[in-house]
């Protein structure tokens, strides 16, 4: 529980609410590059909600021209901010997508035509190819693998509190757990108080992550937004040498190294919306024999590792899986940061400087594809896309 023995005080530039990668990267943005007065408010612990839940893996193997140049992006300040700061933070281990089937092949193709136009670094790689980077993997029935050799894997919550760190370092104020805070219209702007909390400013950014949702829906101004489930876990695996973390297409797993030679592993998501203030997730029983029949087939060399912890986490989808970035349609000075589809952390970086921009020159062309004003009201249901995919 955090303490204060100084008032803070109530007028700044800009109010952010919710704490993970995007609040506080916006946070350090907005201080560092604009020199604005920040109060960023987290109700929990920072980086407790997704952000702290991430596999970390940064991959350009995304979707469109916007991912890819965000990703770029993000992955350049996650380099920087971890030779500045931490070494820990950030490893280039590549990353490699598998398929077994035909149809995954000619997908696979397309996605490397698409990321080569993005001008990104990739290959399509033959089994054979593929055992040289992966040697514990059993390769039976793969027919190829599409290589991002710039791809990294990053250590999320300690990225996500060093973020913090470096807004407060440049003016902004940082508070967590301090009770629930209310937000509110006050005439012109915008306020955020609680028992022990009270700002204002002109302007509001939500980025409270899955949480977003509801908080809009307070506000009176709802978007297209759907919270979803997706898990993963560390497996004492004994892996003492770094690999490019994998994804199986057919498969639907991920793993990637992690640091003191375990293996993290997650599968693909719950496609049902979720409400993440009232979550009852089912147990992770499945999830775990997924994960353990994966090893048997691809990894046998890991399948009799102990898991060392499960966990799942609330991502948040959109109608088109880009998230929405930029000013609330119908609600003066409230801006909003949210609905990465599961690729929050590999894309927060690039976002939040964008929005930074935006809000502080008063356009981006950079956010113009993520504009929240794209989706036509009214806003039918719509079920969550998966995220780990080759489809465009
Ligand atoms: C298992 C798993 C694996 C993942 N793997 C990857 C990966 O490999 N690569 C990748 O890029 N992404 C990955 N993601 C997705 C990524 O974690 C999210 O997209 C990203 O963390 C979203 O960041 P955020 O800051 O928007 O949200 P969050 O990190 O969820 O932060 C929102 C914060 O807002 C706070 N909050 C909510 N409501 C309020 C309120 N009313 N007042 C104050 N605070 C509030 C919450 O407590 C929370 O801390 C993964 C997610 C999970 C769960």
């Amino acid at each position: 529980m955090a303490h204060r023995t100084s008032p803070l005080p109530r007028e700044y530039d800009a109010l952010v609410l919710g704490g993970g990668i995007a609040g506080n990267a916006l946070a350090y943005h907005l201080a560092h590059e604009h020199g604005w007065k920040v109060f960023l408010y987290e109700r929990g612990a920072p980086g407790g909600g997704a952000s702290g839940k991430a596999a970390g893996i940064v991959s350009s193997q995304c979707w469109n021209s916007w991912d890819v140049k965000a990703v770029e992006t993000s992955r350049r300040e996650y380099h920087r901010l971890s030779r500045e700061h931490d070494p820990t933070l950030f490893q280039t281990t590549g990353g490699i997508r598998v398929v077994s089937t035909e149809k995954g092949e000619e997908e696979l193709e397309l996605a490397r035509a698409r990321l080569r136009e993005a001008r990104v670094q990739v290959e399509v790689l033959s089994p054979a190819e593929i055992g040289k980077l992966l040697p514990s993997a059993n390769l039976e029935g793969v027919r190829a693998g599409l290589h991002t050799p710039l791809d990294a894997v990053v250590a999320p919550t300690d990225l996500t509190l060093l973020y913090g760190r470096l807004a407060r370092e440049n003016g902004a104020v940082v508070e967590s757990d301090l009770g629930d805070v209310r937000a509110e219209r006050t005439g012109e702007g915008w306020s955020l108080s609680g028992e022990r909390v009270h700002a204002e400013a002109p302007r509001l950014i939500l980025a409270c992550g899955a949480w977003t949702k509801g908080v809009l829906s307070t506000l009176g101004h709802p978007l297209p937004l759907a919270p979803y489930l997706t898990r993963a876990c560390l497996l004492k695996a004994g892996q003492k040498r770094a690999f490019p973390w994998v994804h199986d297409a057919d498969l639907d797993v991920y793993v990637r190294p992690f640091p003191g030679g375990d293996v993290l592993a997650g599968d693909g998501t719950e496609l049902k919306e979720v409400d993440p203030e009232h979550l009852t997730p089912s147990s992770d029983l499945p999830f775990l024999e997924n994960v353990a029949s994966f090893m048997e087939r691809r990894f046998p060399k890991w399948a009799s590792a102990s898991v060392g912890s499960s966990w799942h986490g609330v991502c948040v989808s959109t109608p088109d899986r880009r998230p929405l970035i930029g000013a609330v349609p119908g609600a003066q000075g409230l801006h909003v940061i949210s609905g990465f589809n599961g690729f929050g952390v590999m894309r927060a970086g690039a976002s939040s400087r964008w929005l930074a921009d935006a809000m502080a020159k008063g356009s981006s062309p950079e956010l113009r594809p993520v504009d929240p004003a794209r989706f036509p009201l009214p806003y039918p249901p719509f079920e969550p896309r998966p995220g780990f995919t080759l489809e465009p």
